[in-house]
């Protein structure tokens, strides 16, 4: 029993405290001093994981506020190693440190399998002795200075220096004080590079941390996981988690440098690479101190390693955007699950974004840059949202390239798609049609002589509006005659339909008219708006498409049904501006170009006059589409 207890001084060495109380007491022998400490001589002085604590507990002081848990948490290295240990493991190293089998608590641990010892004698900081001498008037041990690969004090960041008491005594019993005449600087001053400072400085913060911290215990596996996640991201393990193991050791061997791996006793060479074993799956412990090296060297704090699980994101956060051009999510950021991949003759991994709308898309990663998000290297499964826009645009007789563009594949994926789907195709034979045409008046003769017939003609049905295709013929056979030959697809189109628009009255039929020229009208604003770059609706724009652009201007009065239509679809110059912003948006985004203001407004080709005007809704629409 002691009738007196010193107070523990912060991060103070129970050895340390245990040291003080055997000067103050007056015990002239350390036997005397184990005998009230322990009720026995013969145990054994340990500076980092002391055991028997339960018997000094119950040799303290009446009344005092002590419990075992308390001073192995804050007085000895426990915390410390006990960290990297599965919580079983540890929690059976404090039961030995409570009770009196210390003797198995090293080879718990593995320190007995380490190759990082104990350091050969107690540590001390020259200011922080000084400090206690004037302030407390004598030194003591400090926990966190003893640790192996401490070099630095964490207060002062000065180097520490080795004192002249060994931490494994020729009397095993002892408790010896730290006294300034046992802390003197027997060497040269030390002086480390910056570099070496600067890692010394980052592991004993991470070493008091772990000290002051307690840190939920994990697995070995746990540890082992989150290394290799994070060396996938770093590209030093692939998916699968080979690791390539020579790029790393020189990335490593390269960050510390020989010279702090000696201090820190942790060099690694061929024969004892400590590395690989800590990231083989295997029930061998590490010592702390190479965890931090590890983790230091792998950028992750000492708090994330314990706490956020480390996961490897090629591709970033879920959710991802769907890329289906038709879907009406089209870029809206859906897709939640992805399948990684690697493939077989790639280095890189392979992302498979599967959305709901049975669209299917694959991205070789890992994503660099946030626009990233928005490529695709292949797309796998189109879906029946997609087919039906195929199946759609074939029966609204698009053209092969026009729904090529819209559905956002090549021409070739459509003309694929569309017979393993057994659609009816027009594309083809219009195409063939319709480009021979062209191609061969213009090839065959002079684009002013073509223009020349069929503004000729043109005129023809302008002066004889309500006559029919053979009034028409009949009033000028050598025009009519020559388009027919040469240009008679264009012709079919601008000429009036065969039903004769005349009764026999000579009154026209405005009602069948405007039914017929709504129709034409509407197929004409139809393909204004799915063209590429937008052309702006107005009535002279979708008269000239039909070739009836004097009918549509003088006599709109009269097609109350085009007219209603076209009041609908006509645009000013700011709603057509707007029109070309969005669709400059599309088309940069498609592009994976960054939106800014400039370049959607050269894009859109807006000039500068109006910039300023439409600056709040290009920021607008930008702004939505950045998903801001
Ligand atoms: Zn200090
Ligand atoms: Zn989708």
């Amino acid at each position: 029993m002691i009738t007196f207890f010193p107070v523990p001084y912060k991060d103070e060495l129970l050895y340390s405290i245990l040291a003080r109380y055997h000067i103050r007491s007056g015990n002239v022998s350390i036997k005397a001093t184990q005998q009230d400490i322990y009720g026995t001589d013969s145990i054994t002085s340990i500076m980092d994981l002391p055991s028997h604590i339960n018997r000094l507990m119950g040799n303290l002081p009446m009344g005092n506020h002590y419990t075992p848990d308390y001073l192995i948490t804050n007085h000895t290295l426990y915390p410390f190693y006990a960290a990297f240990l599965p919580s079983e493991h540890a929690s059976t190293v404090k039961e030995s440190m409570i009770g009196d089998n210390g003797g198995s608590i090293y080879n718990r641990i593995g320190l007995m399998a380490s190759s990082v010892k104990f350091n050969q004698y107690f540590k001390f900081c020259p200011k922080c002795a000084d400090e206690e001498m004037s302030n407390l008037g004598e030194l003591y041990w400090h926990r966190i200075q003893q640790i192996p690969g401490v070099l630095i004090c964490p207060e002062h960041n000065t180097p520490l220096y080795d004192s002249q008491v060994p931490v494994r005594g020729y009397n095993k019993h002892d408790y010896r004080l730290a006294a300034p005449e046992s802390c003197k600087i027997c060497i040269s001053e030390k002086n480390y590079s910056d570099k070496i400072m600067e890692k010394a400085i980052n592991i004993t913060d991470d070493v008091k941390f772990l000290l002051s911290n307690r840190v939920a215990s994990k697995s070995l596996d746990w540890f082992k996981e989150q290394y290799l996640n994070r060396l996938k991201e770093l590209g030093f393990a692939n998916l699968n988690g080979r690791i390539k193991k020579k790029e790393l050791l020189c990335a490593f061997l390269d960050f510390y440098g020989h010279e702090l791996l000696e201090k820190m006793q942790s060099e690694i060479n061929n024969n004892n690479n400590w590395m690989n074993d800590m990231l083989r799956r295997n029930n061998r412990t590490t010592h702390p101190i190479r965890h931090l090296l590890f983790m230091q060297f792998l950028g992750i704090s000492v708090s994330d390693l314990f706490n956020k699980k480390i996961e490897y994101k090629p591709f970033g956060e879920k959710p991802w955007p769907c890329l289906n051009p038709v879907a009406s999510h089209y870029m809206s950021p859906i897709i939640t699950d992805i399948e990684l991949k690697y493939g077989t003759d790639s280095k890189s991994p392979i992302g498979i974004f599967k959305c709901d709308c049975g669209y299917i898309y694959l991205r070789t990663g890992p994503d660099h840059v946030e626009k990233d998000r928005y490529k695709k290297t292949k797309i796998k499964q189109f879906g029946p949202i997609w087919e039906d826009k195929l199946k759609q645009l074939t029966n609204l007789r698009f053209s092969l390239r026009e729904t090529a563009r819209q559905l956002g594949v090549d021409p070739a994926t459509v003309k694929k798609y569309a017979k393993k789907l057994g659609l009816q195709t027009y594309w083809v034979k219009r195409s063939k049609i319709v480009e021979k045409n062209i191609n061969t008046v213009k090839q065959n003769f002079p684009v002013k002589k073509v223009e020349r017939y069929r503004g000729e003609w043109l005129n023809i049905r302008k002066q004889y509006p309500l006559s029919s295709k053979t009034e028409l013929r009949r009033l000028n056979n050598r025009v009519f005659t020559w388009l027919y030959r040469n240009d008679r697809n264009w012709l079919n189109r601008n000429s009036p339909k065969l039903k004769s628009t005349v009764n026999y009255n000579n009154r026209v039929d405005w009602k069948r008219r405007d039914e017929e020229i709504h129709e034409n009208v509407r197929g004409a604003v139809g393909d204004m708006l799915s063209i590429g770059k937008p052309l702006r609706i107005t009535i002279s724009s979708v008269g000239s498409r039909i070739g009836m652009r004097p009918l549509l201007e003088k006599h709109l009065d009269k097609l109350p049904m085009t007219k209603a239509f076209l009041n609908e679809k006509t645009e000013g110059t700011k709603d057509f501006q707007i029109r070309r912003l969005q669709w400059a948006i599309q088309e940069l985004k498609e592009d994976g170009q960054f939106l800014s203001l400039w370049r959607v407004y050269r894009k859109a080709g807006i000039r500068e006059a109006f910039q300023n005007e439409l600056q709040e809704e290009a920021i607008k629409l930008i702004r939505e589409n950045n998903g801001m």
